[in-house]
């Protein structure tokens, strides 16, 4: 034993991430944890009823079928064709999964091959470079500069080789709240085409989206629909990250490849969530709006805050994070940053460098995350403002 590592090779260097030690941080020395992105506010309270009374219907109680029940199947279909358009058959191009992470994780290693190339857009969410190392897959970065984080198309083409399989994408993008435009993914779709490549599409920010710009899935365009897998969750859309209620969309050909897979990861998960979750997703239109509406306004709360205390800041155009530039602060070293902000001013983030294959490319931008309640985000400008009020100390 002494003379192997314990921790699967392919997993080497991803065993602490800067979440934990931040999240720590936060709560040893009383900081605000605009680390973590999740909601510090529950989602709709009908919707949690919903999932009381499905358990004390006994409802989901037991196992449910591995493939999701088929209120949930109809339900994500239903939402699909609603808001995109776009149909799924519910009984073989739909699956249920314990949350985006493990489509994620099944999607991977079902398409997969030890050796098989995945471009994806870096900075990354980071279960994406782990999966892809379980898959022993090889993992081809297309960097986002600051300050637009913009894909580069060139950079992207030349990225895919004979031995590229996937284009791993993720919209609106977690760390850097990107949006791709239509043109760029239409560019992206006939790349995909042109070279025969799968599609896995991370949107589980598909409702938050600012500034009249919409949410396109990939999916929906020529040549899309039988090599696209679409990922999504009730987790960001709904305010209940704790659930863990997931599903993927694609083909029957993909989805039976995610269903195989999932069978032997949790065989099936959250049962009475998935009854309340079925009624989230038909939720009337008032509800999407009015979450997008909420988190534009604490978007704009923070961004201006931010500015103010004198980072550079790019308001995004998605999800629920802002990524703001340390250089104008006289920074650099984005993780040294983050690790002195709490005692410096009591306030907690996250440096882009976790996100990113070299973590040279994100050095000196730190993300923020928005989804917390209107008076947590005003304390936290304030505290932010610290940092350079004259005469605060270093
Ligand atoms: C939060 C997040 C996930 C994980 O979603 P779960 O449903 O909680 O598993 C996946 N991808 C991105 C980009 C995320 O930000």
């Amino acid at each position: 034993m002494a003379d192997r590592p314990l921790l699967n090779r392919a997993l080497a260097g991803l065993g602490t991430t800067v979440f934990a030690e931040m999240s720590a941080l936060a709560a040893s020395t009383g900081a605000i944890n605009l680390g973590q992105g999740f909601p510090d506010t529950d989602g709709p309270s009908a919707v949690a009823e919903a999932a009381v009374r499905a358990i004390r219907e006994g409802r989901g109680n037991q196992y449910p079928p591995s493939i999701g029940t088929p209120e949930l199947r109809a339900a994500v279909a239903e939402h699909q064709r609603r808001f995109y358009g776009l149909a799924y058959d519910p009984d073989t191009e739909v699956v249920i999964t314990a949350g985006a992470t493990e489509a994620l994780a099944a999607a991977l290693l079902a398409l997969l091959e030890p050796g098989d190339e995945v471009v994806t857009l870096d900075p990354a969410y980071d279960a994406y470079a782990a999966c892809l190392a379980l898959a022993r897959a090889v993992r081809v970065p297309v960097v986002l500069r600051p300050p637009a984080f913009r894909p580069d198309l060139d950079a992207l083409r030349a990225a895919v080789t004979p031995r590229t399989r996937m284009l791993l994408l993720n919209s609106p993008h977690n760390p850097t709240g990107m949006v791709l435009t239509p043109d760029e993914l239409r560019a992206i779709a006939e790349l995909a085409v042109e070279r025969d490549l799968l599609v896995v599409s991370d949107e589980v920010y598909e409702h938050l989206v600012y500034d009249g710009a919409r949410h396109h899935p990939i999916a929906a365009l020529p040549g899309m629909r039988d090599r696209t897998l679409t990922i999504s969750s009730a987790g960001k859309t709904f305010s209940f990250t704790g659930w863990k209620v997931g599903w993927a969309t694609g083909s029957a050909d993909l989805v039976r490849a995610v269903r195989t897979t999932k069978q032997y990861l949790t065989f099936a998960g959250s049962g009475p969530f998935q009854y309340a979750v079925a009624e989230a997703l038909r939720l009337p239109d008032a509800y999407f709006t009015g979450l997008r509406e909420e988190m534009r306004e604490r978007r704009d709360l923070l961004s201006d805050g931010l500015a103010a205390a004198g980072f550079d800041v790019l308001r995004p155009a998605g999800t629920y994070f802002v990524s703001a530039g340390i250089g104008p602060l006289g920074e650099d070293d984005g993780v040294a940053f983050c690790r002195s902000l709490p005692g410096r001013c009591g306030v907690v983030g996250i440096p882009h460098s976790v996100f990113h294959a070299d973590p040279e490319a994100g050095r000196s931008v730190v993300r923020f995350a928005f989804c917390k309640k209107v008076a947590v985000l005003e304390e936290a400008v304030l505290r932010l403002k610290e940092l350079t009020r004259p005469g605060a100390a270093g």
